[in-house]
């Protein structure tokens, strides 16, 4: 017997219709790059999302053609959004600092009909748009003030101006492909993941959920993670869902910044990665404040280092901790406490905090050893982290074979599940230390190196040893001024790990080489120094 409930597609565009109905006056904020403070409210963008909508029909455009943007985070941006998936297309977001081989190679995969792009990328597009077969519309994201001058190219605001906004989202099966990100491609070609709008909408509901990220009504959220990375973490559905203020950072992602932006649009939500934090931290640190309205601190994307965590609950701010890949949507674990761990005293709380933390329904986790037997959850052991839920990949796009093993998607992360539930991940398989047939976790040699005053990034890479295999070097960037040497932070690791954890040696560079969202690139770091113990 079947259920006897209505049954309505979970559509994209449902959340945009609930935000105009019920948060219509809710207010977007945008620093764009045009220099200015753009201000407008939910109704304003929803009825912008179907001009968009509207010009796209105009094109031509048929359900399941697809639209790549190369765009900073702004309310352009998110009229696109919804104005493409809304009508059926596919939103490519494509991230603007690859390599251009990789954005070509990435829009011709993806087999994009139409690019959309902020003003500061019109000389990328000039120098790669030869290449891009695909390709018929080049829109660029501005008005006819601050066009470029090139034939053919069309004007975003022109091409809105045109229409009326009188257009009822079409409705269609919630399993259509709603939207489309390449993986970075760190370790061979990019691959293409493909969101649904059916996984998109049960990602936002798991994203705002009170132990996940938490959103309400009442916040005023700033994604500073890119649009064009995981879609934002979901933030802008999210901000939909639940009616919260949004504020976007458009290209300007310095501490500075950032700063002046939650002081004066009261932000209390803020998502970014370790490294957007640190410039964060940085400049309160210079300038002598703390982080004014800002309640909720969401680091993700790699391990938030415990230091940074104590740092940022020191200024009063509720630091949430969470783990996900593209291939998740990427929503997986925040590190949300439990009702029992509430009263710990103040290290055992952080110490869980640090952890990448639980699941909330939707996605499940596990981890195996080498054959796929299951490990048990006793925080201790570590294995392959395997992952299934709503809003997890089933197939890359365009490739026809499965990368699931028994129905779940490994991650490629090395991880420990403790009996609560929280996950630890101890290190990508790719940089896990194999020393001597053991393995020894980067992420911890890290996190003990940052607690150290004079240390202002770490990181931890194996390298190939004549007698081990592998083993640890650290690679360090000393804090302003301070030089510390070698032997204070060997001797820095004496009993907080097993002796033989401790790395052999201690560099020190300028800077580390960051990936293109943010990331410590340790392939190249070991590149640079793969000769360093051969002698
Ligand atoms: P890529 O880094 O390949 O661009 P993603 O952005 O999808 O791809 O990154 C996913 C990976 O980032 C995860 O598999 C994991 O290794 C790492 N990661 C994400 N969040 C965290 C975290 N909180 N702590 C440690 N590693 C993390």
């Amino acid at each position: 017997m079947l259920g006897q409930m209505m049954q309505q597609p979970l559509l994209i565009s449902s959340l945009l219709v609930h935000a105009e109905r019920h948060h219509g006056r809710q207010e977007i904020v945008s620093r764009r790059i045009e220099g200015d403070i753009h201000r407008y409210t939910f109704r304003d963008m929803a009825q912008r999302s179907r001009q968009t909508a509207q010009a796209l029909d105009g094109l031509g455009l048929q359900h399941g053609d697809r639209v790549a943007t190369l765009a900073w985070n702004g309310h352009r941006h998110l009229e696109l959004y919804f104005g493409v998936s809304g009508s059926g297309a596919v939103l490519h977001t494509v991230n603007p600092r690859l390599h251009e081989d990789q954005i070509v190679w990435i829009i011709e995969n993806a087999e994009d009909d139409v690019l959309v792009f902020d003003l500061t990328f019109v000389d990328l597009v000039q120098s790669i748009a030869p290449r891009l077969t695909s390709v018929r519309e080049f829109v660029v994201m501005t008005d006819r003030a601050h066009m470029p001058d090139v034939p053919d190219w069309r004007c975003y605001e022109d091409l809105l101006a045109q229409h009326d906004g009188d257009w009822t989202w079409p409705a269609f099966d919630e399993l259509s492909a709603s939207s489309l990100c390449y993986t970075s491609g760190t370790t061979g070609d990019p691959k293409g993941v493909l969101y649904s709008h059916r996984s998109t909408v049960l990602h936002t509901f798991g994203v705002a959920l009170p132990d996940s990220l938490g959103l309400s009504a009442s916040d005023v959220v700033m994604p500073v993670v890119p649009m064009f990375h995981v879609n934002a973490w979901g933030m802008p559905y999210g901000a939909c869902m639940v009616g919260a203020k949004v504020v976007f950072p458009g290209a300007d992602l310095d501490g500075a910044s950032l700063h002046e932006l939650i002081e004066n649009e009261g932000v209390t939500l803020c998502a970014g990665v370790p490294t957007v934090w640190q410039g964060l931290l940085q400049h309160c640190a210079k300038a002598g404040s703390g982080l004014g309205s800002l309640l909720r601190a969401i680091v993700g994307g790699a391990a938030c280092p415990p230091q940074m965590l104590r740092d940022l609950e020191e200024t009063g701010v509720e630091v949430i901790h969470g783990w996900g890949m593209t291939e998740t949507s990427p929503f997986g674990t925040a590190s949300v406490l439990k009702k029992h761990q509430l009263d710990l005293p103040d290290g055992d709380r952080l110490h869980i905090k640090a952890k990448q933390g639980r699941c909330v329904f939707g996605i499940d986790l596990k981890i195996t050893d080498d054959e796929g037997v299951e490990l048990p959850w006793d925080g201790q052991i570590s294995g392959h982290l395997m992952t299934r839920g709503h809003w997890v990949l089933d197939e890359y796009f365009g490739r026809n074979e499965s990368p699931l093993i028994d129905g779940w998607f490994p991650t490629g992360d090395i991880a420990s599940i403790d009996p609560d539930g929280f996950m630890q991940i101890t290190d990508r398989s790719k940089d896990v230390i194999k020393s001597g047939g053991e393995w020894i976790g980067s992420i911890d040699l890290e996190n003990i190196a940052m607690e150290h005053p004079d240390v202002a990034e770490a990181a931890c890479i194996g390298i190939r040893h004549p007698k081990w295999d592998e083993r640890p070097l650290l690679v360090v960037v000393p804090r302003g001024g301070a030089a510390p040497s070698r032997e204070e932070l060997i001797a820095w690791y004496a009993d907080k790990i097993a002796k033989w954890w401790t790395p052999d040696d201690v560099v020190f560079v300028d800077s580390l080489p960051l990936g293109t969202t943010g990331k410590v690139l340790k392939q190249a770091l070991r590149d640079r120094f793969a000769g360093h113990f051969d002698t």
